[in-house]
């Protein structure tokens, strides 16, 4: 089902249905949509982090004594302008510092919201696989808005009394994603590394792995100094939380990859697997774009076992998908 047809963009899509339920008079639904844009929902997770959360991967908010710390931007620029204005509203300091924690566009289109020059913080990796899957051109419309300060394994920034410490551990939902731990506050903000109690994505086109996530998510766990923990999708959590995602990883593999492996066709697979794991997990569905349930992580792991899909592709863009969130 995520099987993106044509060269537009999701979001741009979204832009055409709301044109389209305007024209078609179902004015209701086109300001249902443009209400969810301008809406942030806010949860306090420590006195001096919030989560916000709206249409697109949920963004963590830090105040130091020196200014505010975003991560993750959300899908489209007036929610990137909205959350600069609610970041300085709770913070009451301007925003100093952007983290994108993959590269997808519900984590980072909201970046030209923000005023061109300041410090966005991404992995190489991601800034690459940012300007590879830009099939609609956003970020050559938009350079200024890109990281301007990436790094390969790891990165720390002292702020006003702040660590942000953001390290690349490995592949899982891409092969390029960061944690990022607000060190003094033990809050980590995990992006799409973790989809919390919700089906997720998994990015193989651009180097994401079902086999390899739970490893990246062992040296998560061994991470010192963290209690709270923000997933790219789905209610704050804790530890408990990161290993509950982890044994859904884990029996995923371990039931697709020998059935792939004995030659079993995907419709096989599919009539053959009895997760347990997934209990209580809710579907990411947006009508033509995308469908992430359980057929789609099945399907992406007997992709992944069975070399239907090259790991690590290229970025010469043999792919015409835009994967997210
Ligand atoms: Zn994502």
């Amino acid at each position: 089902m995520t099987r993106y047809v044509g060269r537009r963009s999701p979001a741009r899509r979204i832009l055409g249905w709301l044109l389209v339920a305007l024209l078609a008079g179902g004015g209701i639904f086109a300001v249902w949509i443009y209400q969810q844009l301008g809406t942030l929902g806010t949860e306090s997770v420590t006195p001096d982090v919030w989560m916000l959360s709206g249409l697109g991967g949920n963004v963590g908010v830090l105040r130091s004594e020196r200014g505010a710390v975003v991560v993750d931007t959300m899908t489209f620029r007036m929610q990137g302008e909205r959350i600069r204005e609610t970041a300085e509203a709770l913070t009451g300091r301007e925003v100093e510092v952007i983290v994108n924690t993959h590269y997808h566009y519900d984590h980072t289109h909201g970046n030209p919201g923000f005023p061109p020059g300041l410090r966005i913080v991404a992995t190489q990796r991601t800034r690459a696989l940012m300007q590879a899957f830009d099939h609609d051109g956003y970020w050559v419309s938009h350079p200024e808005a890109l990281p301007n300060d990436p790094f390969t394994d790891r990165h720390e920034i002292k702020l006003g009394g702040k660590t942000i410490r953001s390290s690349f551990l490995g592949r899982g939902h891409t092969d390029g994603d960061l944690v990022v731990q607000f060190v003094e506050d033990r809050v980590l903000h995990l992006g799409d590394l973790l989809f919390h109690r919700r089906y997720p994505n998994i990015d193989l086109e651009a180097g994401g792995s079902v086999r390899e996530w739970p490893a990246t998510l062992d040296r998560v766990l061994a991470m010192d100094g963290w209690d709270h923990v923000i997933p790219g999708h789905g209610a704050i959590t804790d530890r408990a939380g990161i290993e509950q995602f982890q044994r859904f990883l884990r029996e995923l593999w371990a039931q697709v990859q020998p059935l792939a492996a004995a030659g079993r066709t995907l419709d096989e697979t599919l009539a053959a697997v009895q997760l347990r794991e997934d209990a209580g997990y809710r579907a990411i569905v947006i009508p033509g774009i995308l469908q992430l349930d359980r057929d789609f992580v099945v399907r992406r792991a007997w992709e992944e076992a069975s070399g239907a899909v090259r790991t690590r592709a290229g970025m010469g863009g043999e792919s015409a998908r835009v994967a997210a969130p």
